[in-house]
């Protein structure tokens, strides 16, 4: 590549003081990585009151000439408005952005010390209950809703693979399948053999002999997530269980404000911190961009760039350590622009 382009998409609340300061992280990160090229995108609640759309067609059409993008923070409405719907949940359809990958990690005492808490959740992101087909009817004994759970044996196979892809790369080498097939033996049933049978597979030839595979029930998943985190590398799950999980696992390491994760498919890739909007404290210039810097590291390590991800995480991580410039949701009292100067002075 002569240049990256990068598609970036604040969006909303805080996505606009995050978003920026990651940018400039990429910035500063030299001739480790082609010129980044930045190209500013619309997309969220606040377009959507100017202009009737949350994810405009341009929008869409420029970012299929980026290499990546970022993605800050949308807000939702809690009434229902007609016209509107999320613009992310639409942006992994369009793009079939097939995973998501979320990977929480704690900062060890010591440069070098293993974290204690060490994990990736590789979240099934196209379909299970997310296809949102929903019908309410009525019957005599009041309204009935249904929705339908839908689960393929090419998207269980796609996320399979890229959940073992995942592993080979990590010194545990482990991955476990979450799933609720005791009771769901057709849906659940499907995603857990079919996520087993991918190092059979003749294409994968041999690739994931080394990765110890393990499954766990999704409730007792949670359980053992909560009592002894470390037991888990990389757990691969339906996208409902592993939204929940995900978010879960994020309450281990401390805060939403540390959390990155991608949406990815085979051709693109997009970071996006796990948090939201924080309408509580948008505009105040507090918010934690670690997490989007984060995610601007993982892009670039989906993009092929693992050396200048790890100096961006390591810089991260001694920022966290070192804990003199912290913003409050995590004791301190720093700005977002006092932490981003911080993680640039490591750089
Ligand atoms: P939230 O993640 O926005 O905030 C939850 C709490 O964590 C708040 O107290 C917030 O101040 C704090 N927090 C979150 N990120 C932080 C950061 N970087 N630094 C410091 N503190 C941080 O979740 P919410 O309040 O449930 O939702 C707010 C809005 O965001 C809603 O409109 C919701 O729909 C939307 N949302 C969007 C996404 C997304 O874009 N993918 C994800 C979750 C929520
Ligand atoms: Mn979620």
């Amino acid at each position: 590549r002569q240049s990256l382009k990068i598609g970036l998409i604040p969006a909303d609340g805080i996505g606009k003081e995050v978003i920026p300061a990651a940018k400039k992280v990429l910035e500063a990160i030299g001739s480790d990585i082609p010129k980044p090229e930045f190209v500013p995108l619309l997309a969220g609640w606040e377009v959507f009151q100017r202009t009737g759309s949350a994810l405009p067609e341009e929008t869409v059409e420029a970012l299929k000439e980026c290499d990546g993008a970022l993605f800050g923070a949308v807000s939702s409405p809690t009434r229902r408005v007609t016209g509107y719907s999320s613009p992310i949940v639409a942006l992994r359809k369009e793009l079939d952005l097939y995973a998501n990958v979320r990977p929480v990690v704690s900062v060890a005492a010591n440069p070098g010390d293993k974290p204690a808490i060490d994990l990736v959740v590789v979240r099934e992101n196209t379909e299970c209950l997310y296809v949102k087909q929903e019908q309410i009817v009525s019957t005599e004994n009041g309204r009935e809703a249904r929705a339908t759970r839908l689960i393929t044996e090419r998207a269980s196979r796609r996320i399979g693979k890229m959940a073992f892809e995942l592993a080979l790369g990590r010194p545990r080498k482990q991955v476990t399948i979450i799933h609720k097939s005791n009771v769901l033996s057709l849906t659940d049933g499907l995603f857990r053999e079919t996520v087993r049978a991918v190092p059979r597979l003749a294409e994968v030839n041999g690739r994931y002999d080394s990765v110890k595979i393990e499954e766990q029930i999704v409730d007792s998943a949670v359980y053992r997530l909560f009592r002894e985190p470390q037991i888990y590398d990389v757990m691969v799950a339906p996208n409902l269980y592993g939204d929940i999980l995900s978010d879960a696992a994020a309450a281990l390491v401390g805060s939403l404000g540390l959390v990155p994760s991608v949406n990815a498919s085979d051709k693109f890739v997009m970071g996006e911190p796990v948090h939201g909007s924080a309408p509580d404290i948008e505009g105040k210039g507090i918010a934690n961009p670690l997490a989007a810097i984060r995610s601007s590291a993982l892009m670039l390590r989906f993009l092929g760039y693992p050396a200048p991800a790890d100096r961006i995480d390591r810089a991260v991580d001694q920022v966290i350590r070192e804990g003199e410039v912290l913003t409050p949701d995590l004791g301190g009292k720093s700005s977002t622009q006092d932490v981003l100067d911080a993680v640039l002075k490591k750089l």
